[in-house]
């Protein structure tokens, strides 16, 4: 079980699958947090309000920006909607005489990626909500605005493991404070923090360092 201390963002997985470094700068230095995840919140999270459930019909209950966490993953973070459908097997609401399922729904900017950053994101926040309503939780739901498509994505064995390895990764950088070496390649050319990274110049050395000896050149 992990303290609230070291929970860390479930946001920073979709960082840390594209670049351990970008993730570990943004999340373990905190040298670029304000920049990248304050733009990333205000692009991402516009439609946030405060949590509270809303009907909308008989069997369908929606929260918006409902805060998750998960003590023994070390992870928290909100989910832009969760769906709550009635069902016997479902979790215990409080106010609420009949049993609901949670389901998390995450908005995207873009189109779906190719790669598994918005799934292990999604599975990230279902993780939390199983272990937050002792429920178990097959599915979840990718809208992205680009394309105007709700998407459901079915969490497989592999994709749970797989995730769990991953965040344990996270958490030993975190505890460590290490920051990986760069680590160079097309992927760079997409990078927002390319710019600070300066991956050609840094190839062996840290951040600090590398800033360290400009200030006293
Ligand atoms: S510039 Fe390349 S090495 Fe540096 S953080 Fe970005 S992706 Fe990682």
């Amino acid at each position: 079980m992990y303290s609230e201390d070291d929970y860390l963002m479930i946001s920073g997985i979709q960082h840390f699958l594209f670049c351990r470094r970008q993730w570990a700068l943004i999340h373990v230095e905190k040298q670029w947090a304000d920049n990248v995840l304050t733009y990333e919140g205000q692009q991402l999270h516009t439609r946030a309000d405060e949590p509270k459930l809303r009907e909308k019909r008989h069997d369908l209950l929606t929260t918006h920006a409902l805060k998750v966490h998960s003590p023994q993953l070390g992870l928290s973070g909100i989910c832009d909607i969760v769906e709550f459908r009635q069902d016997p097997e479902g979790a215990k609401l409080f106010g609420r005489q009949k049993r609901y399922q949670p389901e998390a729904v995450e908005y995207k900017r873009g189109r779906a990626k190719w790669d598994l950053s918005d799934t292990y994101q999604l599975l990230a926040q279902t993780l939390c909500l199983e272990e937050m309503f002792s429920v178990s939780i097959n599915q979840g739901w990718l809208y992205y605005f680009e394309t105007n498509k709700r998407q459901k994505v079915v969490f497989t064995a592999e994709q749970r493991e797989d995730l769990k390895k991953k965040v344990d990764e996270m958490h030993q950088y975190w505890a460590k404070g290490y920051t990986p070496k760069v680590k160079t390649g097309k992927w760079c050319q997409r990078c927002s923090l390319k710019d600070i990274c300066l991956p050609e110049l840094l190839k062996n050395r840290s951040v600090p360092d590398y800033f360290q000896r400009r200030l006293t050149e």
